[in-house]
């Protein structure tokens, strides 16, 4: 049971006349260290699934099981990290205050868990120099990395990201995602990748999971055999 088990999800929203069914017996697998983008047209549920998955919204049936443990319990643990669309930094706070956030808001949760140094994890994403800075005195890049960076404070077993970097112009978005994947290939974790981006979704997966709408399902499931670049 290691890895991201996600089992029969179903979900609607609404109720009577107004119900839709937005997730319709979704399964699939992220198996420890596998980077698995979800694609699809907007709409067909692919925030509803990682929200599900990662314990924020309940489903209606059907089970999520991270290395054997409930949502409920991964996330209590702190085993999962969340990367959302926008970086959600806090602007009074320098970027080195906004990586440590989680750990100074969650003075008990490193029991048992291999914290990452924040300062560390920093240099990693390239953003060693910036430490002391604020939010707005970055480029949108730099704080989406630093979100990112945030993310792996908890050394977490499944990384989820929501479109990461939809807010970012092309050539942004290319650099970004060369640093996303060679920080990723020297700290395999499951991920779950949600992107409207096909390049993308190739350049970074090992899976890509393409969904189809109305009801949110699963059309297909890619595998990804190409050499990855190298930065
Ligand atoms: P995607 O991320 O693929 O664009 P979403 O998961 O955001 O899709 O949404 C799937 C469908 O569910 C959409 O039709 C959206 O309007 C609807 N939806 C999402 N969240 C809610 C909610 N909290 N309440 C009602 N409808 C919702
Ligand atoms: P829950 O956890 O209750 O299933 P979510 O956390 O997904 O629901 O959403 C919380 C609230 O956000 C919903 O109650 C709804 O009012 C609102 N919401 C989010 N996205 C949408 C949407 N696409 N359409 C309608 N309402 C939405």
């Amino acid at each position: 049971d290691v890895g991201v088990h996600v089992e029969n999800i179903s979900k609607s929203y609404g109720a009577g006349e107004s119900r839709t069914t937005v997730l319709d017996k979704v399964s699939l697998t992220i198996r420890k260290g596998e980077f698995v983008s979800v694609i699809g047209p907007s709409g067909c549920g692919k925030s509803t699934l990682l929200k599900v998955v990662a314990g924020l919204s309940g489903a209606d049936s059907g089970r999520v099981m991270i290395n054997g443990k409930t949502v409920r319990e991964a996330a209590k643990d702190k085993a999962i990290g969340l990367v959302p669309q926008a970086p959600a930094l806090l602007p009074w706070r320098t970027i080195l205050d906004n990586v440590s956030l989680p750990i100074t808001v969650n003075p008990g949760a490193n029991r048992g868990r291999n914290l990452r140094d924040p300062k560390e994890l920093l240099r990693s994403f390239g953003l060693g120099h910036a430490i002391e800075r604020y939010p707005a005195q970055l480029s949108g890049g730099m704080q989406q990395r630093a979100a990112i960076a945030r993310a792996f404070v908890f050394d977490p077993e499944i990384l989820l990201m929501d479109e990461p970097f939809s807010a970012l112009d092309e050539m942004n978005r290319d650099q970004q995602r060369m640093g996303l994947l060679d920080f990723w290939q020297s700290n395999r974790k499951s991920v779950l990748f949600v992107t409207h981006s096909v390049p993308e979704a190739i350049i970074l997966s090992d899976r890509i999971v393409l969904m189809a709408a109305h009801p949110g399902r699963i059309a297909e499931i890619i595998d990804v055999d190409l050499p990855r670049p190298r930065n």
